[in-house]
Formats: structure tokens, C-alpha cells, sequence
């Protein structure tokens, strides 16, 4: 274990993973994963959008009792509560944790007044997104994360493994390779469950007030908070 590579003794390693596989590296990244971490010490971040469910089959197959959790902000749409529910049947062994906020969103409304997300969205995500991410973190090594380096010009430089200095951690994104493509094919072709607004033209699905659909080509995150500035949750700022 003294190799491991945790936020103290950090170390780059993300160039010793093959890539020419069929998943670009992600199966070589998960393995190097969950042997080096014990199933207490690492957990995925889920958003269970389209890439979580290319994620949870891979981690599956590696580490059938993996510790997910999903960041329960309590303003999903019901289709996401639905393709929980179905991953949840269809990897029985997994551990999924949905985990909510300390504060209610009534707690919310009656300190920082209704709809915080349209007046000061990044609070918003603060308290619903990043606090309970760290309070889950705080027992943890490393997180895997689903980014992927087409999705936005914020992460074409996220490597495999990454010194997360905004949760003092390990984050592990295996997909960084992967194209929208090739999610969409692991998908189909394992006949996965997914969420079913991808199909109405949601690539990126988030808590419903900041999400919309995207009816023309182009960034595959343009429907998340759409006419505002922000373009991330804070997950993966610093
Ligand atoms: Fe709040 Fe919107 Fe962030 Fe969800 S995505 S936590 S509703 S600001």
C-alpha cells in the first residue's frame, strides 16, 4: 500500500495506462482503481447521466460491491429517479447511496429565500452539491468522476488520475478518452438502462430548474444553466 497515490503522496501515473483497448483505458484505470483502494476508501460520484451508466457497468465488472453515490439534491427530474431505480435492479450488489443536503429545501428557501438557483445559483450548488460531496469525501482517497474530455473546453486537459486540490483527494475520471459516440454504443450495445430524456434532446441532465434541452448542435452541456455564466456545478472547479 505504500505505493498508493493519495492527495499526500501524490504522484502522476496517468501516462502508464494503455488506451488501445476496447473501453480507451477505463477497464486498465478501474482495475488499477479498486486494487489500490480498498472498497472503503473509494467511491463514485453518479450523476447517472449517460456516462454513469457506462461507468457503473465497467465498475461492476471490477468491483461488484462499489460504493456510488448519487448527490440526492431533492430537484431531479423523475426520469432520474427512474434510472436509479433501474440500475439498482440490475446490479443488486452495487451500494448506492443517495445522499441529501443537511439543509431541507424549505430550510433553504427560509434562509436564503425561493428559487435560490435563479438569483445565486452557485450557493445553490453549494449547498446541495459540493458541501455533501465533501462530507462524503472526507472519509475517502479517491472519487471517480465520469468526465470526459469532449464535453467541454474546461476539461480537455482532465487526465486519468487527477490531484484534486478543491477536496484535497484522488479523482479518477476513466472516460476521458471517450467520445459522446461511444458512450451511446457501450450503451445500446449491453442494452443498458438510461435515462429516458436523452431522447428529448437532454444530453446533459442535471436538477431540472438549471436544465434544458439542447435543439441545436453543438456543446453537449449548452442545456445546463443556460443564459447564465455558470457552465459547472463546482464539482470540478477549484
Ligand atoms: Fe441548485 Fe441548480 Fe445547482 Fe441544482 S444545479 S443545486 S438547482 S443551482
Amino acid at each position: 500500500m505504500s505505493t498508493t497515490v493519495t492527495y499526500e503522496n501524490w504522484r502522476s501515473i496517468s501516462g502508464t495506462f494503455p488506451i488501445e483497448d476496447e473501453t480507451k483505458g477505463a477497464r486498465a484505470v478501474l482495475e488499477w482503481a479498486y486494487n489500490s483502494y480498498s472498497k472503503n476508501q473509494i467511491v463514485y460520484a453518479s450523476s447517472f447521466g449517460a456516462e454513469a451508466i457506462v461507468l457503473i457497468d465497467l465498475i461492476q465488472q471490477v468491483e461488484p460491491h462499489a460504493h456510488i453515490v448519487f448527490l440526492d439534491t431533492g430537484l431531479h427530474f423523475l426520469e432520474t429517479y427512474d434510472v436509479i431505480d433501474k440500475i439498482e435492479a440490475r446490479f443488486p450488489s452495487l451500494r448506492i447511496e443517495r445522499k441529501q443536503p443537511a439543509i431541507t429545501l424549505e430550510d433553504q428557501a427560509a434562509q436564503y429565500g425561493s428559487a435560490l438557483w435563479k438569483r445565486e445559483p452557485n450557493k445553490c450548488c453549494e449547498l446541495r452539491k459540493v458541501i455533501p460531496l465533501r462530507e462524503t469525501l472526507v472519509t475517502k482517497q479517491a472519487w471517480i468522476s465520469g468526465l470526459r474530455r469532449e464535453q467541454s473546453p474546461n476539461r480537455a486537459n482532465t487526465e486519468f488520475i487527477n490531484r484534486d486540490e478543491k477536496f484535497k483527494n484522488v479523482k479518477i475520471c476513466p472516460l476521458i478518452h471517450w467520445t459522446w459516440d461511444d458512450v451511446w454504443s457501450h450503451i445500446r450495445k449491453n442494452d443498458l438502462p438510461y435515462n429516458i430524456l436523452h431522447d428529448q434532446q437532454y444530453p446533459s441532465i442535471g436538477c431540472f430548474p438549471c436544465t434544458q434541452q439542447v435543439l441545436a448542435d453543438g456543446d453537449s452541456r449548452a442545456g445546463r444553466w443556460a443564459g447564465s455564466s455558470k457552465t459547472e456545478c463546482g464539482l470540478h472547479t477549484r
